[in-house]
């Protein structure tokens, strides 16, 4: 159940490990994984159907940001929650790693997440602090 998968390119940019923690398991909606970013590694663009959160557990410089410019940076500790429907983008700084526990509640066919196109490196890079 624990294995780690590797992300696919076709939904992340860089190198991104996931290691499930709870699948979808009815009545039970729940799903959780731990997800673990490699340097300037991120999501592509997504939303969730019945909204997300994310925990920080290890890192600098994590990020968070949505459509509208927000940015929100993470530090070990933080948790953050994504509004169902809101289109965002998660990942780590430049130059370290970042962990976040992501849980969220699936729907009746999957687990609700519409996936976007990547984000590029303009949008990856005016996030970053000044
Ligand atoms: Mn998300």
């Amino acid at each position: 159940m624990s294995k780690t998968a590797k992300s696919p390119d076709t939904l992340f940019t860089g190198d991104v490990y996931i290691n499930p923690v709870k699948a979808k398991s009815e009545p039970s909606r729940l799903i959780a994984s731990i997800v673990r970013f490699t340097p300037g590694a991120r999501t592509n663009w997504h939303s969730h159907a019945l909204g997300q959160t994310l925990h920080c557990t290890d890192g600098v410089g994590g990020l968070v940001v949505s459509r509208d410019g927000t940015v929100i940076r993470l530090t070990p500790g933080d948790t953050v929650w994504t509004p169902p429907g809101e289109e965002h983008w998660h990942g780590a700084g430049v130059d370290c790693m970042m962990s976040h526990l992501a849980m969220l509640e699936g729907v009746e066919d999957g687990d609700g997440t519409t996936w976007l196109e990547p984000v590029t490196d303009e949008q990856y890079a005016a996030a970053q602090p000044d």
